[in-house]
């Protein structure tokens, strides 16, 4: 079969995983850290760092990352992925959510849902809400209790002990944030009790049927008027305020450990956060430090490196 290995930088690795982030299934075989199953490409990422691309378009993908800048796709993204969303959506009574903390090594996984009723989307752009990408850490921290206080929302925290252990049984991140997201949604539309909406919106992170895939052994599963769409914070409010609501989660976990640390966690994934790493090893240990990170990415093993 026709194929192309390369070994990654933690910085390729991240690109790629946000790269193919909606194709992502199943990783399941032996050292497998994920997988992306793309139209005329399979791509995947091994702990040891290898990226192996499989298929028909396995060279032009590749080649996307050996240059070390991304090239546009190759084959234009499934029309699943492509999907156009109602026209009436961005004016819609909508339950949004989004998640965070999937690429950084310290923290949790956070996922947030938020129940914005049409009648409540000027008041949420009143207070500034939008894509949290734009938005600064700070600003994020003063808007999030606005949100929570106008909106029904439900806020999840995967803690790092439990997501160690799910990733230990082989559950891939894709599988974790769909049964998150199912599970803060469920928890809007009971605290909901019959309110009225137009759409369930779901800021996109997998195919729709991975997804669903994902939730084969979960009881209620949210299905009834759910929408997928990337970038979806874009297209409504709900998801911009479900995504800051999870930043908020995200940023209040780090400085508890940043406390119990007795220095600041950085986020990402980076160099410095190795450095960092090496440094709690050096003072914690390695079973401490593992009840704060997500203990199969690679700078785990950088951080010993450093010692
Ligand atoms: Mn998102």
């Amino acid at each position: 079969m026709s194929q192309t290995v390369l070994v990654a930088d933690d910085s390729t690795l991240r690109l790629i995983q946000e790269t193919y982030a909606a194709y992502e299934v199943e990783a399941n075989g032996p050292g497998m850290v994920a997988r992306f199953k793309l139209p005329h490409a399979t791509v995947t990422v091994y702990r040891s760092k290898k990226v192996l691309f499989q298929g028909a378009h396995h060279a032009q993908e590749a080649s996307r990352f050996q240059r070390g800048e991304l090239a546009p796709l190759s084959s234009a993204p499934s029309n699943e992925l492509k999907s156009s969303v109602p026209d009436d959506l961005p004016t819609a009574s909508v339950i949004g959510s989004d998640e965070t903390g999937t690429g950084d090594f310290f923290g949790p996984i956070t996922v947030a849902a938020c129940y914005v009723p049409k009648e409540k989307i000027e008041l949420l752009q009143e207070l500034g809400v939008k894509d949290s990408k734009m938005l600064t850490d700070d600003a994020m921290r003063d808007m999030a209790p606005l949100i929570a206080a106008s909106c029904i929302h439900s806020t999840l925290t995967l803690d790092n002990p439990k997501y160690n252990e799910l990733q230990e049984k082989g559950y891939s991140q894709g599988k974790m944030k769909a049964m998150m997201h199912n599970a803060a949604l469920n928890h809007v539309l009971r605290k909901m009790d019959g309110a009225p909406y137009d759409y369930i919106l779901i800021d996109q992170f997998a195919q729709e049927q991975t997804y669903y895939n994902h939730l084969n052994r979960s009881k209620d599963v949210v299905r009834d008027r759910v929408i997928f769409a990337t970038k979806a914070e874009q297209i409504h409010v709900s998801v911009a305020a479900a995504s800051i609501l999870a930043r908020f989660q995200f940023l209040k976990a780090l400085d508890a450990l940043s406390e119990r640390a007795g220095v600041t966690i950085p986020k990402g994934a980076s160099a410095k956060v190795d450095k960092v790493a090496a440094r709690l090893l050096r003072t914690y240990g390695e079973s401490e430090l593992k009840q704060w990170t997500k203990w199969h990415f690679a700078n785990r093993e950088k951080a010993k490196r450093l010692l």
